[in-house]
């Protein structure tokens, strides 16, 4: 099997989210890779566009500050410095493969199920990562 350098860790801030790191941790041991880990914060605007008429900047302000808690403790947790953790507005899939394009990942790690996919074979968004991904991925069976 051919080494892994650089692992990206997609995270979506659940509990899962332990069992996922876990893997992503046993390989990064095994091949020494560097290990980076993201969450992606969807907007509320894409969510719900113009549907709802009221300013919704200081909740999305709110939600990004507990996301970076979160996934600052998350990090810790794995020993992975602060450059190598990220936090990024989007639409989950597409930054997960647009950030493992820019750092070099070689391998992408998510969860098979996470928030929107306890009903599916495979939720969305690992459904989505795997479409299209510039490198391997794992969905780690959660
Ligand atoms: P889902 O397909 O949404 O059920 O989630 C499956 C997996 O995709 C999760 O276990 C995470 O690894 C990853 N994931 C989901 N949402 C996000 C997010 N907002 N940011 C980063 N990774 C995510």
């Amino acid at each position: 099997m051919r080494e892994y350098t650089h692992i990206l860790i997609g995270v979506d801030l659940t509990e899962e989210s332990r069992m996922v790191a876990k893997r992503a941790c046993a390989l990064s041991r095994a091949f020494s890779a560097k290990l980076s880990c993201m969450h992606v914060i969807e907007p509320l605007s894409l969510a719900y566009g113009g549907d709802i008429p009221m300013d919704l900047s200081t909740i999305q302000e709110q939600i990004q500050d507990t996301a970076k808690t979160h996934l600052t403790e998350f990090a810790a947790t794995l020993d992975i410095a602060p450059e190598n953790q990220h936090l990024i507005f989007g639409r989950p899939e597409t930054e997960i493969h647009t950030l493992a394009e820019q750092i070099s990942a070689d391998l992408i790690v998510v969860g098979s199920h996470g928030r929107h996919g306890l009903a599916l074979l495979l939720g969305s968004t690992a459904n989505g990562v795997l479409h299209g991904a510039p490198c391997d991925v794992l969905a780690v069976r959660v």
